[in-house]
């Protein structure tokens, strides 16, 4: 369960909600959507196993600086991109304290 149903991003301030609903994005199933628009929305799939949920998150996340920059990645570098970064932050607990001062 994701601890917040609001998000500070570099888009704006953006809700965050989980569903029971299938989520598509270019056709194919997908965990997790970032809705910048109309909307300004974080969904994702309810009944994700713990890791997925939170990569998941920080995947879309990500999304919120890639559209802020301008930047097109490929979602295999989203991917990547928030595998490594929860990698970082579960194993630097003390940098993520620091920078959170
Ligand atoms: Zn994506």
């Amino acid at each position: 369960m994701i601890p917040v149903n609001k998000l500070n991003t570099p888009v704006g301030p953006m809700k965050v909600t989980q569903t029971d609903k299938n989520l598509e994005y270019a056709g194919g199933a997908v965990h997790g959507l970032c809705l910048i628009g109309t909307d300004f929305d974080i969904k994702l799939r309810k009944g994700l196993n713990e890791f997925l949920e939170k990569q998941t998150f920080m995947h879309e996340m990500l999304h919120t600086i890639e559209i802020m920059n301008g930047l097109e990645f490929e979602e295999y570098e989203i991917d990547t991109l928030a595998t490594g970064l929860i990698f970082l932050m579960r194993n630097n607990p003390k940098v993520v304290e620091w920078i959170q001062k």
